[in-house]
């Protein structure tokens, strides 16, 4: 089995639409594929509904949140899997995530329209089909020419943290989040947690804290970890009973990892799956 937990499509900030990233998946020799668009499930009909056989569709999200520290909030990612969607709680929060990012990302390209640089809204909106985020304003900046990749308008020059053009996000905290997720029948595993080349990140304190609050379990390969944050999150996670992951969170040709970048052992994905109780995997059509 070759298994990936973590992967967008364009019903949030992914380049590739829902039915195209399955036929990919199979096309790539994955046998379970999880769409986890940000604080969306609307991907997921078409994902379905385009399943080729043989392979695996596990319905998720990955849902923005925060986490109180010493010196002030930092923004997390948690990615939920196999929750009920229709469990209203849950998705009420996912929706006013979504409505927040759209007023915040309207205030940066806004910002960058009263500097004079010649980013709108309207088109950044256009460039987003679902949950707009600042890979989209980081399109309209390349596309406008004001930076040559998206990875330039992610610094301190741009929108990256702290930068003149950046706005944060108003976001549930993670403990509330950890129990939306429960609550919905979920399992809730902490995505790209040691991934220091984002910013600042938490400390093993917080995972542990995460882990009495339910979180279920921790991404340890991922492209933005090294080696020795793997060791370190491997280490905790055996300590704390949490489940393993590994996925390529994959976002379309915007990022340098492909699908299957890298992948969950057969035994995690069993253990994520007899956690859940709000949903089941997706099979596809099998041959006839
Ligand atoms: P947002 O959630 O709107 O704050 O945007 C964060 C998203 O941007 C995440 O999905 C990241 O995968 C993506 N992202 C963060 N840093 C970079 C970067 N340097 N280059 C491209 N995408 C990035
Ligand atoms: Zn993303
Ligand atoms: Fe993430
Ligand atoms: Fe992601």
């Amino acid at each position: 089995m070759t298994i990936d937990l973590h992967t967008h499509s364009t019903a949030s900030d992914g380049l590739v639409a829902p039915e195209d990233l399955v036929r990919l998946a199979a096309e790539t020799g994955l046998t379970v594929i999880a769409l986890t668009d940000h604080d969306t499930t609307a991907g997921l009909g078409r994902a379905a509904a385009a399943l080729p056989g043989g392979l695996t569709l596990v319905p998720g999200a990955e849902i923005s949140c925060s986490v109180e520290v010493p010196g002030g909030s930092i923004s997390l990612h948690v990615l939920a899997y196999l929750f009920d969607a229709a469990e209203p709680a849950f998705a009420a929060v996912r929706a006013q995530i979504r409505e927040h990012r759209a007023v915040r990302a309207r205030r940066m390209a806004d910002r960058l329209a009263a500097d004079g640089h010649p980013i709108h809204w309207e088109r950044v909106a256009q460039l987003a089909a679902g949950t707009v985020g600042r890979p989209h304003i980081a399109a309209a900046m390349v596309e406008a020419g004001l930076v040559p990749t998206v990875a330039a308008a992610f610094t301190r020059d741009w929108i990256g943290a702290g930068g003149p053009y950046w706005v944060g996000k108003e976001q549930p905290d993670v403990w509330r989040t950890l129990r939306l997720i429960r609550d919905a029948g979920g399992v809730s595993v902490f995505a790209h947690p040691f991934a220091s080349r984002r910013g600042v990140t938490v400390g093993p304190d917080v995972i542990e804290q995460m882990a009495r609050a339910g979180l279920g379990g921790v991404e340890v390969d991922h492209p933005d970890h090294d080696a020795d944050e793997r060791s370190r999150l491997r280490g905790l996670a055996a300590d704390l009973g949490l489940i393993v992951t590994g996925s390529s969170d994959f976002h379309g040709s915007s990022k340098p990892q492909g699908l299957a970048a890298e992948t969950t052992s057969r035994e995690s994905y069993e253990r994520l799956v007899a956690a859940a109780t709000g949903a089941a995997p997706l099979h596809g059509p099998s041959p006839t």
